[in-house]
């Protein structure tokens, strides 16, 4: 689901830059042709506004180029171009950053949609994948041999971004974060070193990645960690939108094994044809689920929602973990403004808070998802990597879909005012869905001690700040 801000034109900020030669547009389109054997794809080029797409709707930029380097040293001849001239760099691996950051304005896009190797060690339950793979693409594959690694709720993200954000999905309470699997990962600094960065080199880097972000380096290849995951008891189940069915579902979900993870969204009901006409325009809650593990014991552990209501679609069954990311429409750039939060509880009175103000929405589409936490994410202590909200019970994305970009500004004093009300004092964020939503939110995602380390392996590893578009962790060095 899309819940993200859309935001503003890439930052123009690069410190990088400032004390570099501006180069002519030209000669590095050519020098970049003469560097790498993979697509460099110029403004002139039939592919350029297929190149310079996003996800999101609201991020129209022109970079100077986008280029898709085949292999890490290719990547690392970018890199060097990139700190060598006056050309913003950003860098895409799946292209849904909901603050637009995998496109620069005038910049070089270095696209990773080329490097799409995915070769998996099933004897030892790991593989290496290259990050231009998605997080479908990598499910489906891993899925071959029974096994997963768990990422979103969406197959078309990439799995560059949300590994690096950290990665919550359907198998967040079985088998933690994105990033509790990460075993190791090949990065190319901001001088153009190839390094290998896992538990024992580089332990500051790879602490680093493990939510951090972009700000590091371009990771090429990611290993991870693969558990046995075939059939599970999964789908989408479909309840009317009352008090008690929205408190039910968190307290269900609370109260679940944790080998079942939830993401209920609250919304109107669009018209899927599923549901029956009548419901359209209606406020309903579209339950995702997938229980890990036997089932029979799947089937008990869904009961309880089941029995909330009467269902007003009910298609979770026993399925091929795969299912949970069935083929994506194209074309779908769905312009958003959205505010992430986390709250400790969804009670009768926070759910009368979610009713109220989806009624009042004038958005094409208006949603509240809740991601009941919990279970192996909270069990991996919070000083483990640079995810600092291991703690925190309930996240809680609201979010309003619209076309028309006229009405930003009614949609996002919606948005706030929604977030302010349903606020239950904290003030952390989740990363990857965090928009252009200015420099206190970053910290709001990096709180503290977090905040403070990443700054240090930032000035460590790109003190001139070249990796800058991204929720970015300024470098002692540049913020001074
Ligand atoms: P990109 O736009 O390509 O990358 C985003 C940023 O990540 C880049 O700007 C760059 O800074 C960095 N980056 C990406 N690849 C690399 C790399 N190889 N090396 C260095 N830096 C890199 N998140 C969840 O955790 N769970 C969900 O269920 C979930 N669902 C989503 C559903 C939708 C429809 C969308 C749009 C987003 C969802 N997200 C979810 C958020 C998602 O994790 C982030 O938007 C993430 O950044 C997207 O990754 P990407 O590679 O597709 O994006």
């Amino acid at each position: 689901m899309p819940f993200d801000h859309h935001g503003t034109t890439s930052n123009g900020n690069n410190p990088a830059n400032e004390t570099s030669t501006p180069v002519a547009e030209a000669q590095v389109i050519a020098r970049l042709r003469g560097l790498i054997t993979g697509e460099v794809i110029a403004p002139e080029d039939a592919g350029y506004d297929a190149a310079r797409a996003v996800f999101y709707g609201g991020h129209d930029r022109h970079p100077a180029v986008v280029v898709r380097p085949v292999n890490a040293d290719e990547v690392a001849a970018v890199v060097r171009l990139a700190r060598e001239t006056s050309l913003e760099l950003a860098v895409r691996s799946g292209g849904h950053s909901g603050a637009g950051h995998s496109v620069s304005e005038g910049g070089i896009v270095l696209d990773l949609a080329a490097m799409r190797a995915l070769d998996i060690d099933v004897e030892n339950r790991t593989a290496w994948a290259e990050a231009g793979l998605t997080a479908g693409e990598y499910t489906t594959a891993a899925a071959s041999h029974g096994l997963a690694t768990g990422f979103g709720d969406t197959g078309s993200v990439g799995i560059g971004g949300i590994t690096l954000g950290g990665g919550v999905g359907y198998l967040v309470r079985k088998y933690g974060l994105t990033i509790d699997d990460l075993l190791a990962a090949d990065v190319v600094t901001a001088n153009g070193e190839i390094v290998r960065v896992d538990a024992e080199s580089h332990p500051d880097l790879f602490w680093a990645l493990r939510g951090g972000g972009g700000n590091f380096g371009v990771v090429t290849r990611f290993k991870f960690r693969l558990h046995p995951v075939d059939m599970v008891v999964g789908g989408m189940l479909v309840l009317p939108a009352t008090v008690d069915v929205i408190s039910g579902v968190a307290a269900a979900a609370h109260a679940a094994p944790e080998e079942l993870s939830t993401i209920a969204n609250v919304m109107i009901a669009p018209p899927m044809p599923f549901l029956p006409a009548e419901l359209h325009g209606k406020l309903i809650v579209m339950l995702m689920l997938v229980y890990v593990g036997d089932v029979e014991a799947g089937q008990q552990a869904v009961a309880p929602f089941r029995a909330l209501a009467a269902p007003l679609a009910d298609m979770v069954r026993p399925m091929h973990y795969t299912e949970m990311y069935p083929p994506e429409e194209g074309g779908y750039h769905p312009t958003a403004v959205s505010w992430s939060m986390f709250v400790n509880t969804i009670n009768r009175d926070t759910a009368q808070v979610i009713l109220d103000h989806l009624h009042t929405s004038s958005a094409q589409m208006a949603v509240a998802q809740i991601r009941v936490l919990g279970g192996a994410m909270a069990r991996v202590p919070v000083e483990a990597t640079a995810f600092a909200h291991r703690q925190e019970p309930i996240m809680v994305n609201v979010a309003a879909l619209y076309q028309n970009p006229a009405e930003e500004a009614q949609h996002k004093a919606w948005v706030r005012e929604f977030a302010a009300a349903l606020n239950q004092g904290s003030t952390g964020v989740y990363v990857n869905f965090l928009g252009n939503e200015g420099k206190d939110r970053v910290h709001d995602a990096y709180p503290g001690a977090t905040w403070d380390r990443l700054a240090a392996v930032k000035h460590r590893y790109d003190p001139d700040n070249l990796f800058h578009l991204n929720h970015n962790v300024a470098s002692a060095a540049v913020e001074s």
